[in-house]
Formats: structure tokens, C-alpha cells, sequence
């Protein structure tokens, strides 16, 4: 029997309001092209990072290939490079995300309205009914983020203290590889936090089983880990699988099934209070690569959901959330005292 809770959401909000699909190739196509320069000296992937079974190939997304594990089902890109050079790669796509190029970039408002305004309440609430107050919360990022300003003026942290995850999965110094140095002097296992927030963090980097062991070392006992992902066993990336324009290197190097997921988190000794996939794009998604490709391969049933009325969409995208079948998932995860 399962001890953790699941969460499902009322707030909806369209795609084109948050990562609209047109405007996602430009940096999509720059995502691909850098992570392909930067895997001149590649290494491949054999197991699986949350339940150590051997990869399978799956397919390509551009002429990258990627890998499925035969157990869990999470996805992955199969080859990644040293994480020196993954490091400078989520500097580069980062910095392109926030240049005027990029679709983030005229729906700045609306994104901090639709995707940090609710995690800031879920992480609030949480810690709520966890009874903490006065949290020291670390946001496990590749900075700049537009979620710390947030976090800082909501007044719910003692201190935000954002941290470099590829800084976190080297082991180097934190702040050592920032130009402008981070605050890591307030960081550091004698002083730890009482919370982590990563906001698809496990999706981006090469060793995601490293990062949560790194991030457990800063964390008090009994400290809170919020995590969020896009996960494979969802159903727009089910029924896309890596026509998904959603799915390209490095923000999902690791698409993991929720099921993996909750393995990665339990493995590396954190316990689950909450996992819900509160979801409200999936339907969304699939129709908006059938208008964008009529040819898209689809069951009928598939069809026939997509054009049915509002309402039954709806009343469907609630069946995924209530049943963690959503490909958006978040996760609360204790860690063990
Ligand atoms: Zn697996």
C-alpha cells in the first residue's frame, strides 16, 4: 500500500500561455545543436539511473539517440559527455533561454503566474503542514533562475540560498565556477537547510543519482525535497514518444517514468510524502502537434478523445491527475532521520 499523498489541481492555464509549441523550435533547435557539438568526445550510458538495468535503444530526437530502460520504462539521452563540458552546455542553453531568441522571453509574466506562482504555494503549504518555519531552502538550479526572486519576496525563507547543480554533481566548491559568486558561504553541511526545491533538475543532468546524494548532504534530517519533472509514463509522451517535440537534450536528458522516479528518490534514502502528476497540458500537447502534423500517427481512441468536446478533455486530463497518468509530475520526498 502506497503512504504518501496525491495531489490534483483545479488551476488550468493553455499551453501557448507557458511553452507554446510554435515558438518552442527555435530553442528547441539550439538546445539539440549545442548538446551535439558538445558530445565530440561522448560517453555512452548503460544503466539505467534509477534501477541500474541495462539500456535499450529506443529511437533518435534529431540524430541523437536515445535509450529506454526495459524495467522501470524512464527514457535517456544515451550518450552525455564530462560533466565540466555538461556544465558549460547548461550555462549556454540557459543563457539562450533568457535572450530575446527564445519563446520564455515574451511570456516572462505569464510564466511566473502559471509555473512558479503555484509551486512557491505548494512549497509553502507543504512546509506548512510539515510544521517547518523559518526554512533556510535551497533552489538547486543552473543559475540565473527567475524563480529566486520569487522565493526571496514571498518572506517565507529565512534565506533562498540558489545553488549550481552541475557544481553540486562535481563536488567542486560551491560558487568556485560562477562568475558572479553565488552565497555558498552560508551553505555547507555544519549549517544545513531545511528544504531543496528542483525544479526539473533530475531531467538535465548527466548523473542524477549523484545530484540527490550531494543535495542529502546539505539537507538537516528530516529536511524536504520538492521536486518537479516531466515524466515518460504521461500521456502525451506516451502516446508521442520522441515525436514529442517536448523531448530534446539537455532539459530532458532524463525523462524518467514516475515510477523510476520514485526509485531514483527512494534509492538514494529519501521517503515519499507526495506524488501527483496535477498535470493540465497533456491533451493540450497531443492536439497541438496533430494540428502541427495531421499525418501524427494516432489510435483512434486518441482521435477520438481529441475531438470531443471541452468538457470530456477535461474531465479526462482529471482522470490522469487523480491516477498519476499526467507527464507532469511533482514530488515531496523526506529525507530519512
Ligand atoms: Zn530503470
Amino acid at each position: 500500500m502506497r503512504d504518501y499523498i496525491t495531489v490534483q489541481t483545479s488551476f488550468a492555464f493553455p499551453l501557448s500561455s507557458v511553452k507554446p509549441l510554435d515558438g518552442l523550435q527555435s530553442y528547441r533547435a539550439y538546445c539539440i545543436s549545442s548538446t551535439r557539438t558538445m558530445l565530440r568526445e561522448p560517453l555512452s550510458r548503460q544503466e539505467c539511473p534509477a534501477c541500474r538495468s541495462k539500456l535499450k535503444p529506443l529511437g533518435e530526437v534529431g540524430d541523437l539517440g536515445y535509450v529506454r530502460c526495459p524495467s522501470c520504462a524512464s527514457c535517456f539521452l544515451h550518450q552525455i559527455t564530462v560533466s565540466t563540458q555538461w556544465a558549460r552546455l547548461l550555462a549556454e542553453v540557459s543563457r539562450f533561454r533568457r535572450s530575446p531568441e527564445a519563446f520564455h522571453h515574451g511570456i516572462t509574466q505569464s510564466r511566473i503566474e502559471n509555473v512558479y506562482g503555484p509551486k512557491l504555494e505548494w512549497i509553502q503549504s507543504t512546509l506548512r503542514l510539515q510544521g517547518v518555519s523559518q526554512a533556510r531552502l535551497m533552489e538547486v538550479v543552473t543559475p540565473p533562475s527567475d524563480f529566486t526572486a520569487l522565493l526571496e519576496a514571498s518572506g517565507s525563507f529565512v534565506n533562498v540560498l540558489p545553488v549550481d547543480e552541475m557544481e553540486l554533481v562535481m563536488g567542486v566548491p560551491l560558487g568556485s565556477s560562477q562568475a558572479k559568486r553565488l552565497t555558498p558561504s552560508k551553505l555547507d553541511s555544519d549549517n544545513p537547510v531545511h528544504a531543496a526545491v528542483l525544479l526539473e533538475s533530475l531531467d538535465r543532468v548527466p548523473d542524477p543519482a549523484v545530484l540527490l546524494g550531494a543535495i542529502a548532504r546539505y539537507l538537516t534530517d528530516g529536511g524536504l525535497l520538492f521536486v518537479t519533472a516531466a515524466v515518460c509514463s504521461g500521456f502525451d509522451m506516451a502516446v508521442l514518444g520522441l515525436r514529442n517535440l517536448y523531448i530534446y537534450p539537455p532539459d530532458r536528458t532524463n525523462c524518467f517514468s514516475l515510477r523510476g522516479l520514485e526509485l531514483l528518490l527512494t534509492n538514494a534514502g529519501f521517503r515519499l510524502l507526495e506524488v501527483s502528476t496535477p498535470g493540465v497540458l497533456d491533451v493540450e500537447i497531443v492536439l497541438a502537434h496533430l494540428q502541427q502534423d495531421p499525418l501524427l500517427p494516432l489510435s483512434v481512441f486518441e482521435k477520438q478523445l481529441l475531438a470531443a468536446d471541452g468538457e470530456t478533455r477535461e474531465a479526462f486530463q482529471t482522470f490522469l491527475q487523480q491516477n498519476r497518468m499526467s507527464s507532469f509530475a511533482r514530488i515531496v520526498a523526506i529525507k530519512h532521520s
